[in-house]
C-alpha cells in the first residue's frame, strides 16, 4: 500500500513524488516509458512573452495556470531551483522578466529560467559571440544559426571549427556522446591544448548543450578558466543534454527520498468497488508474463498529452484517456485536429482532461469523478502549452498544487 502513487515519470510526476515525498508520503511512480524531458531545452518555460508574470493574470480562468493559482507556481519555482542548486546545477531568471536564448535552429526562444550556463547567452546582455562547431557533430549548424540569427537582428561575428578527440566513428555521434567525453578530465585537458590557439580575440564563445552531464558547472568553469573566455550552452536538438541533465537530478533525489520507481508498464486504472464509484483504488501494472495490483490512497496522473501516451487518438475518432477513461474535451470533428501549418495553432495541442482548481478530474456533469483522483502537467486541457511556451511552468505549478491538495 502506497499514500500516493503517480503515473507518468516525466517533469510533472517526478517533481510531484519528490514534493509529496519531503512531506513524509510513502511515494511510487508507476512509468510506461521516460518523460519528454530529454526532448525539452532544459529550461523552464512559464509564458513566451517579455513578463511572464503579467501575462499569467491576462489568462481565462480554465487554463490550468489560473485553476493551480501563482502561488503555487512561485513555490514550485523556487522548490525546483532549490533542487537543482543543490545538486550542484543552478538556475538563474525571473518571473518578472524572460530571458532571450538561441536555438540551435538560429531561431530566438523566451524563457523564464535557465540553468546558469544556457542564462550566460542571454541575448538581452553581453556583446557580440562568435560559435564553435564542433567536427563530426551533426546536430549543431552554426551557418544555419548565423543565417536566422542575422534575421531577427541578433549579430553573430563568426563560427569556429573545434576539433574533438575520439569522436564515436561507427556512427553519427549524439549530443550525449560527447557530453560523456567531456567528464573525462584527460580527455579535457587535450580539448584545451586543441582550442587554445583557435581562439585568439573570441570573447564569447556560443558551443552545443554537451558539456558534461553531473559535472556540468565544473567542466564550464574550467574551459573559461584556461580559455580566458566567457563560454555559454545553445541547447540543440534531442536528445537533450540539459533536459537530461534535469532528469537525472530529479530521478536520484526522488530515490533519495524513499519514492519507489516502477519503470517500463503502462497501467490501467481500478476503482473501489465499495466506494459506489466515489474513489480509486490504485491501477494494474501490466509487466511482462505477469500483471500487479498497486494499491493507493491518493493516485496523481501525471501522463502527459497526446504525445505521451497520456492520451489515445483512436481510429474510432475519439481521444480516450489512458488510465481511467476519464472524459477528454476536443473537437468532435477529427480534421479540425490539426491546424493547416505546422506553425499554425494545433486544436489537439489544447486537448485534454479538465480539472477543477484542486485538481480532480471532472466529469460531464463538471463535478470531481473521484474524491482521491488528481491530474497535473501535460495531460491537462485548457492551454495550448507549445505555442504559449509555458510547458514547464504548467507541469511544475499544477504539480504542486495537486500535490499539496491531494495531501491535504
Ligand atoms: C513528442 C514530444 C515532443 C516534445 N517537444 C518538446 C519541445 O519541443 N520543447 C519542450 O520544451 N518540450 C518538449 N517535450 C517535452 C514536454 O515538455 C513534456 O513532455 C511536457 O512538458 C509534459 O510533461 P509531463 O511530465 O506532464 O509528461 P511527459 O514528460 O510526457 O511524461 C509522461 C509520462 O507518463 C508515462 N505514461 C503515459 N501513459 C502511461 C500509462 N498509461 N501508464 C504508465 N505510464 C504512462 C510516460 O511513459 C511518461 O513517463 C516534448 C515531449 C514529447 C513527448
Amino acid at each position: 500500500m502506497t499514500d500516493i502513487l503517480v503515473i507518468g515519470g516525466g517533469l510533472t510526476g517526478v517533481y510531484a513524488a519528490i514534493v509529496a515525498a519531503d512531506q513524509g508520503a510513502r511515494v511510487t511512480i508507476a512509468m510506461k516509458g521516460h518523460g519528454g524531458l530529454s526532448l525539452s531545452h532544459g529550461c523552464i518555460d512559464v509564458m513566451d512573452r517579455s513578463a511572464p508574470s503579467r501575462a499569467l493574470s491576462l489568462l481565462p480562468d480554465h487554463h490550468p495556470y489560473k485553476l493551480a493559482g501563482k502561488a503555487h507556481l512561485k513555490d514550485a519555482i523556487s522548490k525546483f531551483r532549490d533542487l537543482m542548486q543543490h545538486a550542484g546545477y543552478p538556475f538563474t531568471g525571473k518571473l518578472s522578466k524572460s530571458m532571450s536564448i538561441l536555438t540551435a535552429l538560429g531561431t530566438i526562444k523566451r524563457t523564464c529560467f535557465a540553468p546558469s550556463g544556457i542564462a550566460r547567452g542571454d541575448l538581452d546582455s553581453g556583446g557580440s559571440i562568435v560559435l564553435g562547431k564542433f567536427l563530426g557533430f551533426r546536430d549543431f549548424y552554426p551557418y544555419i544559426i548565423q543565417k536566422q540569427a542575422r534575421k531577427v537582428g541578433v549579430k553573430i561575428t563568426k563560427f569556429i571549427d573545434l576539433p574533438l578527440l575520439e569522436p564515436p566513428n561507427r556512427r553519427d555521434a549524439y549530443s550525449t556522446d560527447y557530453a560523456l567525453l567531456f567528464e573525462d578530465s584527460r580527455w579535457r585537458e587535450e580539448i584545451i591544448r586543441m582550442w587554445r590557439p583557435l581562439l585568439p580575440g573570441v570573447k564569447r564563445l556560443g558551443l552545443p548543450a554537451v558539456l558534461g552531464f553531473q559535472n556540468h558547472c565544473q567542466i564550464l568553469e574550467e574551459l573559461e578558466d584556461s580559455l580566458g573566455i566567457d563560454i555559454f550552452e545553445i541547447p540543440s536538438l534531442p536528445p537533450s543534454v540539459p533536459g537530461l541533465r534535469i532528469e537525472r537530478i530529479l530521478l536520484r533525489q526522488a530515490q533519495v527520498l524513499g519514492v519507489k520507481i516502477i519503470e517500463g508498464a503502462g497501467v490501467i486504472g481500478r476503482i473501489d468497488g465499495r466506494s459506489r464509484g466515489k474513489r480509486v483504488a490504485g491501477v494494474v501494472l501490466h509487466s511482462t508474463g505477469r500483471t500487479i495490483q498497486l494499491d493507493a490512497d491518493v493516485v496523481l496522473l501525471a501522463t502527459g498529452g497526446i504525445l505521451s501516451g497520456g492520451l489515445v487518438a483512436q481510429q474510432d475518432h475519439r481521444i480516450r484517456e489512458s488510465v481511467f477513461d476519464l472524459p477528454v474535451r476536443y473537437p468532435t470533428n477529427r480534421s479540425d485536429w490539426v491546424g493547416l501549418s505546422l506553425f499554425h495553432r494545433q486544436a489537439y495541442a489544447g486537448t485534454g482532461i479538465c480539472v477543477n482548481a484542486r485538481m480532480q478530474p471532472l466529469g460531464l456533469d463538471e463535478k470531481p469523478m473521484f474524491n482521491n483522483l488528481f491530474a497535473a502537467g501535460g495531460l491537462l486541457a485548457g492551454s495550448d502549452r507549445s505555442l504559449e511556451g509555458s510547458r514547464q511552468g504548467i507541469d511544475l505549478a499544477t504539480a504542486n498544487c495537486a500535490v499539496y491538495e491531494a495531501l491535504r
